[in-house]
């Protein structure tokens, strides 16, 4: 098992093992070797006690036995015929028995006995007192004791050689292996040993008996260490000898196997106590130490995000309380990371896409995989279409791929969703939410449905099935909640995207697309002809004077001219055609397949036209028409850009070639005309060039004929391009800045031209000078006058200003104060392409002006069409009521002078008198019609 293998491998598990060993063997090792020097210290100890109570013994025996034998002696003393029985005792006793009489003569009892020496006083003194004598004889290896007794009968002395071996007793009754040796201690003798002992011992015992009696001591014979106790036996009382010292000893060997034998148990028993201390250790070690271990294990793996794991320990201490808290934490958090996991793979899947199906599917299984529901559905609501909804199905109950239903989501509902957005159950049997059916319709009887709020809105409903009655935590509905702002954050974000995109590709004004849209689908249309085959036109469409309108009435009219603009365009196409608003007032339509370029031209037309009606924007009515170019693919350009911008040129030449028509683009007007942005750089060489000149066209009193005055116009001759007109320079002089310091050079020019006009002899004629509008913004127009006039010696009542209504307008100009001046000079003011804008009387009254000129474009119409003619007899009677003079631009035919001269024009200009004419030419048609006058 593992947990087995892996028990000791934990540093923790060998330290409480070596701790449980040391605290339980120690002290028992430890009161086990000192039981067991103590024992065995008992055990020598009581050994030498028990070798001193035999040799106290022994001597005691060895003394009885001897006053044994004296009474026997004593007795065959008294009787010395005595029975046979008493015979035995004495020969058990004596090797030898028998009398001494007074003379020293001898008679045997038993035996043959050897009359003794002469005795000393003391011990005849002993005798006689009736008591025994115990005489030694010193012999080689065992003494002769003999006991001497005086008769009482007789006075004879009784002598009896102790029997040695009666007298030493049996060796057998000795201690195991003890052997013994008596000495006689006055007369240093060894009287008996049985077993020899090493002369030196004997002499050294003999010696110094004190030293040795009643003790212990070692000593070694042939290799053999030997245990050796004397005891002294008192022999002096009773039997008038010195004291016997029995030397009793031992070898070491036999004690040494005694205590061998306590090792024997000692040892087995000691093992065994470690084992159990072992055993039980083990034991106590693995009921702390697996649990923990179980522990550790579980904490791993829920570091390693397993939250699976589960401890199993099912006791009931603390352990079993830290394991049953630890499997709830690790659930809780297994379902805490589920949901981060889940939550955070929507994001990804939010940043990365804008689908939200796809996410709302993610959620969908999601939700399913971690909060236990038995299906789970999404409903979206479209903010275009609020009343038709989608729901996406899915889950556990539901069939394996996400469905999606459509529902009609009644307007209570929504309004009951919106009103309280809150989360809550209901019942899903009497339930009629539309958005609740799906998951009705999968058979759940409960449902927890979470509405989706963006932005205060209800725009979607997260929907929770269940089969019956389920078990939602806090945690959940929290959670719930979490998975409901994503699918906010998946529709919010879908929906700023597609205001993104709509911000990117088209005008916020019109709802038109954009230039850049409109690049996309001129490319894709030039995509489609080249795999299909065929064409198609790009018509560029510029209103005329739509600056007046702006600059005049504000812009929020101007931006409703505009959006009326877009839809007479749109009025005019198919719906396969795109028309698009680059900006300002400009615009392109694509016309994709015309059958023939005849088809373009009439669209083209009745777009002029649509635009030329009167706009009626509130109780102001403005007159606009617009110039078109017209470029085709493929023969006009193969990329967008030079598409767009050869029909630019072609709309500019429309412009130039008298507005409100179209114009289809040439190769030739590219060579022509000067590219945009380099004109700038050039522009401004241009007036040091000297590449600028004034054109002149004559204007004719309809009442005399003659000629009342000139207008410059300004011309500019490009080395490479020819003549410029003005219409392409000027806005980009104005744009630059330049536009102060040509008006100021036409100034001098128109002077200087005056000035020698009246040297030729010409009659004075006034020329009248265009002015832009920024040329107002400072005073300094008023001294340019003065000065130039001044310098040529020429009147100020010669010059004329033709300004535009933008002029009066301007909010950043002081028109008013500077006209005022310029007409104390004697400067006439006329207001250029009157009509156009919108034409207010009311200025006409405040400001200095004293001629009105009416735009060509209502010169154009006169004769063709009744609304042109109505205005221009409305211009003309009301100019002439305030006092001013009314010039008629543009006038071409005979036809446009006679309906002019019906409504009573003063004056007239056009090319039915004259081009615009170089000063030596004007010069001559001056003369050719005074000649002709
Ligand atoms: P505008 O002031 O309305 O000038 C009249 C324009 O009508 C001139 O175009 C003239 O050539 C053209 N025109 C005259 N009679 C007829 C006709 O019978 N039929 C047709 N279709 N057109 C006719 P141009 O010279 O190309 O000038 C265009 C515009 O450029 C002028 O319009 C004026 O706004 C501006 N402009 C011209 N010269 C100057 C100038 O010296 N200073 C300023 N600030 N602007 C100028
Ligand atoms: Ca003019
Ligand atoms: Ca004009």
């Amino acid at each position: 098992m593992i947990r087995k293998r892996r028990f000791f491998t934990g540093r923790v598990a060998r330290q409480v093992f070596l701790l449980f060993i040391l605290s339980a063997f120690l002290p028992f090792a430890v009161i086990a070797a000192l039981s067991y020097v103590q024992i065995r210290q008992l055990h020598i100890q009581s050994g030498q006690q028990r070798l001193a109570v035999a040799s106290k013994q022994y001597g005691m025996g060895v003394y009885e036995r001897l006053l044994s034998a004296a009474e026997i002696a004593r007795n065959a003393a008294e009787f010395p015929d005595r029975s046979s029985r008493f015979r035995k005792l004495a020969q058990s006793r004596f090797r030898a028995l028998g009398f001494v009489d007074a003379k020293g003569g001898v008679r045997s009892l038993l035996g043959s006995i050897e009359a003794p020496g002469v005795l000393d006083a003391a011990a005849s003194e002993r005798l006689a007192q009736d008591k025994p004598l115990v005489l030694i004889t010193p012999k080689e290896g065992a003494a002769r004791i003999r006991l001497l007794l005086r008769s009482d009968a007789s006075g004879d002395l009784l002598i009896g050689d102790v029997d040695p071996e009666y007298l030493w007793g049996d060796v057998d009754q000795l201690p195991a292996a003890t052997e013994v040796c008596v000495i006689a201690e006055t007369l240093r003798s060894v009287l008996h040993c049985s077993a020899p002992m090493p002369q030196h011992m004997l002499v050294s015992i003999r010696n110094s008996p004190s030293e040795y009696t009643f003790k212990s001591f070692g000593w070694t014979t042939e290799g053999i260490a030997q245990q050796s106790v004397v005891w002294a036996e008192f022999m002096g009382g009773e039997f008038g000898t010195g004291d016997w010292l029995i030397v009793m000893s031992q070898p070491e060997s036999y004690r040494a196997r005694v205590a061998s034998e306590l090792d024997d148990f000692f040892l087995p028993v000691a093992l065994l106590a470690l084992l159990i201390a072992v055993l039980l250790s083990l034991r106590q070690i693995r009921s702390i130490l697996v649990p923990v271990e179980q522990l550790a294990g579980g904490a791993r793996r829920v570091a390693q995000r397993d939250f699976s794991a589960r401890v199993d320990v099912r006791t009931d201490d603390e352990f079993g309380e830290l394991a049953r808290a630890f499997n709830t934490m690790s659930e809780g958090l297994g379902r805490q990371f589920a949901v981060l996991g889940a939550l955070a793979e929507i994001d990804r899947l939010i940043l990365s896409t804008l689908d939200t199906e796809q996410v709302v599917r993610l959620i969908i299984e999601r939700v399913g995989g971690v909060l236990s529901a038995d299906c789970v559905s999404v409903t979206l609501l479209d903010p275009d279409n609020p009343d038709l909804a989608r729901t996406y199905i899915g889950g556990a109950q539901a069939a394996a791929e996400i469905g999606m239903t459509r529902q009609q989501l009644s307007l209570a509902e929504r309004r009951a969703l919106q009103a309280s957005p809150e989360s809550g159950w209901t019942p899903l049997a009497a339930a009629e939410q539309a958005y609740l059916q799906p998951v009705r319709d999968l058979g759940m009887s409960m449902a927890y449905a979470q509405p989706v709020v963006w932005r205060n809105a209800v725009c979607g409903v997260l929907v929770l099935g269940y089969q019956t009655s389920p078990v939602v935590t806090e945690d959940d509905r929290k959670q719930i909640s979490d998975f409901a702002d994503r699918v906010a954050v998946a529709i919010s974000s879908a929906w700023r995207d597609e205001q993104l995109y709509q911000q990117a590709h088209y005008d916020a004004l019109t709802g038109l697309p954009n230039r850049l849209l409109l690049k996309d689908r001129v490319n894709r249309e030039i995509a489609r002809c080249q795999r299909a085959g065929g064409g198609f036109a790009l018509l560029f469409i510029d209103l005329d004077h739509f600056k007046n309108i702006n600059d005049t009435q504000g812009h929020s009219l101007g931006d409703r001219v505009l959006k009326e603009t877009a839809s007479r365009i749109a009025g005019c196409l198919r719906a396969s055609d795109t028309v698009s608003r680059l900006g300002g007032d400009e615009f392109v339509v694509i016309l994709s397949n015309p059958q023939h370029p005849k088809d373009v031209r009439a669209v083209g037309e009745h777009i002029v036209h649509k635009l030329s009606e009167v706009f009626q924007i509130d109780d102001h009515s403005c007159f606009l028409s617009a110039s078109i170019g017209v470029a085709f693919f493929p023969q006009d350009g193969d990329s967008a850009e030079t598409l767009i911008r050869n029909a630019d040129t072609a709309m500019y030449r429309a412009k130039a070639g008298g507005r409100a028509q179209v114009v289809y683009f040439e190769e030739a007007m590219n060579t022509k005309t000067v590219e945009r942005v380099s004109l700038d750089r050039e522009l401004r060489r241009a007036i040091e060039r000297g590449e600028l000149e004034l054109h002149y066209q004559p204007q004719i009193n309809l009442a005399t004929g003659e000629i009342q005055c000139a207008e410059a116009l300004l011309r500019w001759r490009h080395p490479v391009f020819g003549i410029v007109p003005p219409v392409q320079f000027i806005p980009i002089a104005e744009e630059f800045g330049y536009i102060e310091l040509i008006g100021e050079w036409i100034f001098r020019e128109t002077c200087a031209q005056l000035k020698a006009w009246r040297a030729e002899g010409l009659p004075p004629t006034r020329v009248a000078v265009n002015v832009s509008p920024r040329q107002f913004r400072t005073d300094k127009l008023v001294s340019i006058v003065r000065e130039c006039t001044s310098l040529a010696g020429v009147p100020p009542a010669l010059l004329e200003v033709e300004i535009t209504e933008g002029v009066l307008v301007d909010p950043r100009g002081n028109a008013e104060k500077v006209l005022r001046q310029l007409a104390e000079m004697g400067v006439e003011v006329s207001l250029d392409d009157f009509g156009t804008g919108f034409s207010s009387m009311a200025y006409l009254k405040r400001f200095p002006v004293h001629k009105i000129k009416i735009d060509r474009a209502f010169t154009e119409g006169l004769g063709r069409d009744k609304d042109s003619e109505a205005i221009v007899a409305s211009i003309i009677a009301m100019s002439q009521a305030l006092g001013k003079a009314v010039v008629a631009e543009g006038v071409e035919t005979a036809e446009q002078l006679a309906i002019l001269r019906k409504l009573r024009c003063n004056q007239a200009q056009g090319f039915y008198f004259s081009y615009p004419l170089r000063a030596a030419e004007f010069a001559e048609f001056v003369k050719g019609r005074r000649k002709a006058a």
